[in-house]
């Protein structure tokens, strides 16, 4: 397994093994891995022969306020991690000058509105931030494939559209989420958690399941949806809820009467203390019985 820090090694060696015939796998991540971060790196080894992992905690997706100082960085931690896993060749590791050279970077890749609910709306400038890091690595990494976690599920439908608006040659691949037992879904953030949170922190993936379970029975009303994820919330006494909406996943906007053949997501963010954890779940919407 190979350390890289630079853009133009990484570059180098990626041309040097497309030339080879290789198919290149990239999954980028901001370190800190855990289990969740594993499954990606095992998806993207069954669909390429080439792995690389990049791990950059990306300075221009955290707002003002935000964890960016504290986010853990457990660089050798993280090598020992992916050595023992296996299947990964590469590690990009560039430093944020090696990422913004020109420090105040003056390029950016948006999304439009994709970005307006969910977590774009409580954290402005977030999905920019990682629309124009993923696209400064696929440049740098040349992948023919990009392995991503649909826990951040707008994250993913945001860099999906991204790569075929800019017609990125690469294909994007989703990983479902990787869960704790009590279905926690895991999260770098989990850390921050006491032990009287974490066990509140349940109430995230009860609520999404609650949506998906409801909409799959035949519900198609959006705002009793909400209200039942509300009710699920509620729960924990301890939850400072940021949003819990249900979007169609092309738009990313909030669906008041679900169509049958839609394709929505039902999402929430939740604070416990300092700590925001975000989760999802996805459904088709089923035909009214005849
Ligand atoms: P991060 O390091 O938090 O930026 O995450 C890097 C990648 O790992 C992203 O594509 C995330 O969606 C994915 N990821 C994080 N947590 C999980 C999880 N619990 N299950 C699956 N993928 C995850």
């Amino acid at each position: 397994m190979e350390l890289i820090r630079t853009v133009q090694a990484m570059q180098a060696k990626a041309d040097a093994r497309r030339q080879a015939g290789r198919c290149l796998a990239l999954v980028p991540t901001m370190g800190a891995l855990h289990e969740g971060h594993l499954a990606l790196v095992d998806e993207a080894r069954r669909q390429a022969d080439h792995v690389t992992v990049s791990i950059f905690v990306n300075p221009t997706q955290f707002g003002p306020g935000e964890d960016f100082d504290t986010y853990p960085r457990l660089l050798e931690r993280d090598l020992e991690r992916l050595r023992e896993r296996g299947g990964v060749d590469a590690v990009f590791a560039p430093s944020v000058e090696e990422m913004y050279p020109a420090g105040d970077n003056l390029t950016w890749v948006e999304v439009g509105r994709l970005g307006d609910h969910l977590c774009g709306a409580q954290r402005p400038d977030h999905f920019r931030g990682v629309t124009t890091i993923v696209a400064r690595l696929f440049n740098a990494c040349k992948p023919h494939l990009a392995v991503f976690g649909l826990k951040d599920g707008q994250q993913f439908l945001i860099l999906r559209r991204m790569v075929r608006d800019l017609c990125f040659d690469v294909e994007m691949v989703g990983v479902p989420t990787v869960r704790e037992a009590d279905g926690l879904a895991l999260s770098s953030r989990n850390a921050y958690l006491s032990p009287t949170h974490r066990k509140q922190a349940v109430v995230l993936s009860e609520a999404v399941e609650v949506a998906r379970r409801r909409i799959a029975e035949g519900e198609q009303r959006g705002t009793l949806l909400v209200e039942a994820m509300r009710e699920k919330l509620a729960q924990a006494p301890a939850a400072r809820v940021q949003y819990a909406e249900v979007v169609e996943t092309e738009t990313l906007q909030p669906v008041e009467h679900l169509a049958p053949g839609q394709e929505v997501m039902a999402a929430v963010a939740v604070f416990f203390g300092e700590a925001r954890l975000i989760d999802n779940a996805r459904a088709l919407v089923p035909a009214p019985p005849t």
